[in-house]
């Protein structure tokens, strides 16, 4: 019998744990699952009821819908209406992937489901124990990520039970998640495709693809419709206050030295988070390392009781733009310095 954490089931990746994973869902239970992007928070997408209670576990507003999860393209008929050959396009290049379309919702999905909207949020996960889970439930899962509301998304299962413990049915166990942010969302509802959330899948290769312009939400302060209502709150909080450090490179260390001295002398225990620094991500100039890496070392340093975290800038081109992103969202305040005369 898998053991139980204080009322949450912790299943394996094998196919009886599986099935039971399916079991719960169809009898309209929640159930945490490993994605590629983050750990997912699952319930039937058809089930209203089901949905409901993932919004009360994590305490997320009524207003922010979630993304359905399909075990291939050929469920994309029973979710969402209209669907275009730009749509297939982008399914058969990058779908199983982190890409999440925004597309007219088809009437077996439930309101609740996209807070009202007329459009719903759909992707394929590239994760095989995602979609052994999905198939076998045999409906769509409706998924956001699997932490409470405003804390950083989870990229391991104990990410996952830190948060949740005692208010959900089950976690499936699996390897920490290889990209580590969330999917990029894309809305396909309007005459020029908008990415209202940058993730894993880069503009650049958007672009590519359709053989047209990708407009980003928010981006040149343009109005964009339909916004996406998760944008507005401030996501992806540790729980120690994160400077956010900008500017030219060069003039950055200085800054970050005299910060440090300057909060350790006031008795706080300061963090960094960086990519040229030795830090405590220390994960070279990589993005997609940084990208990875991120939400775990922003847990680990509350967990450190780490008051201060301080971060650099990375270059936002490809998945630098979603890092940027989520560092911003997570930022406190951002400090940019300048050119030659470091000053915060
Ligand atoms: P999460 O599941 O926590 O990764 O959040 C899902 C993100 O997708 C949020 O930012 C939502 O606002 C966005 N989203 C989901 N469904 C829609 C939709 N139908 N239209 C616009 N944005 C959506
Ligand atoms: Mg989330």
């Amino acid at each position: 019998m898998p053991p139980l954490t204080k009322g949450t089931l912790l299943l394996m990746e094998d196919q009886p744990s599986l099935e039971k994973a399916a079991q719960i869902i169809n009898k309209g239970g929640l159930v945490a699952f490993p994605t590629e992007t983050v750990y997912g928070l699952g319930a039937a997408a058809t089930d209203e009821d089901a949905v409901a209670g993932i919004y009360k576990a994590k305490g997320r507003p009524a207003d922010n819908p979630l993304i359905v999860h399909l075990s291939g393209p050929g469920q994309l008929e029973n979710v969402a209406r209209d669907i275009t050959k730009k749509v297939y396009k982008l399914t058969d290049r990058f779908w199983p992937g982190p890409l999440s379309l925004v597309l007219p919702r088809s009437e077996k999905i439930p309101d609740l489901v996209s807070a009202g909207l007329p459009s719903v949020a759909v992707r394929m996960p590239d994760h095989r124990t995602a979609l052994d889970f999905i198939r076998l439930s045999g409906v769509p899962i409706a998924a956001p990520s699997a932490n409470r509301s405003g804390r950083p998304s989870p990229t391991t299962y104990r990410h996952v039970l830190e948060d949740l413990t005692g208010r959900i049915d089950a976690v499936i166990k699996s390897s920490p998640c290889k990209v580590g942010l969330e999917s990029t969302v894309l809305d396909m509802t309007g005459e020029v495709p908008v990415i209202l959330r940058p993730g894993g899948v880069s503009r650049e290769e958007l672009e590519e693809v359709m053989g047209c312009t990708v407009d980003v939400a928010g981006a040149r302060g343009q109005f964009v419709r339909p916004l996406s209502p998760g944008m507005k709150y401030r996501h992806y909080s540790p729980r120690a206050k994160l400077f956010l450090i900008t500017g030219p490179s060069a003039s950055r260390f200085p800054v970050i030295k005299a910060l440090t001295k300057h909060y350790r002398n006031l008795g706080f225990t300061v963090g960094y988070l960086n990519t040229s620094l030795k830090g405590s991500l220390n994960q070279g100039t990589d993005p997609a390392c940084f990208a990875a890496a991120l939400y775990k070392s922003l847990r680990r340093m509350d967990r450190q009781g780490v008051d201060i975290i301080l971060a650099e800038e990375i270059d936002a081109a490809g998945i630098g733009l979603a890092v940027m992103n989520r560092l911003k969202k997570a930022a406190a305040r951002t400090l940019r310095v300048q050119p030659g005369k470091p000053k915060a």
